[in-house]
């Protein structure tokens, strides 16, 4: 971002010499970008994009919907009718999610209660419930773990870089 300096004239008496601002270094904004620039693949349509890594949230270029790119722990009751993020899912023991998933990696120590889509594994810990159809590349249930539903284990498929 650029500021604008405005400088008043400065009275000053006669014979002094004029005092200079420092000239600001120019920022590298092209690298910096570069350099903090994650990929995301969006959940909804599995383009992949790019997104700044302080972004909370993105557009997708190609399905336009909302990316959120956050990670969750979720601790008590959430239900929602699409619960979709590039970020990790974490559902603590006393968690309780009633939601279609679609998520990175998702953790169950609680209960699940809907399809999940993952992009990375499911881990379903100890005393962990999970209700409902996965898709994931990877799936690990614990021992003491429980999942009712049907599972399709293998890679996602993934559409080309817009
Ligand atoms: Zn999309």
């Amino acid at each position: 971002m650029w500021m604008a300096f405005r400088i008043a004239p400065v009275k000053r008496p006669h014979g002094a010499v004029p005092c200079r601002l420092p000239i600001p270094a120019m920022p590298l904004i092209t690298k910096q970008r570069q350099a903090s620039s994650r990929q995301v693949v969006c959940p909804h349509c599995g383009h992949r994009s790019e997104a700044s890594s302080r972004a909370m949230s993105v557009f997708c270029p190609h399905c336009h919907k909302r990316v959120i790119l956050e990670d969750y722990k979720i601790k008590g009751y959430y239900g929602v009718h699409d619960f979709a993020t590039c970020g990790d899912i974490v559902v603590e023991r006393g968690g309780y999610v009633a939601a279609p998933i679609k998520v990175g990696n998702l953790t169950v120590k609680g209960k699940v209660q809907g399809n999940v889509i993952a992009r990375g594994a499911i881990t379903i810990e100890k005393k962990g419930l999970l209700t409902g159809d996965i898709e994931a590349p990877s799936l690990l249930v614990k021992q003491g773990g429980a999942l009712t539903g049907f599972v399709r284990i293998g890679p996602l498929p993934v559409a080309p870089t817009a």
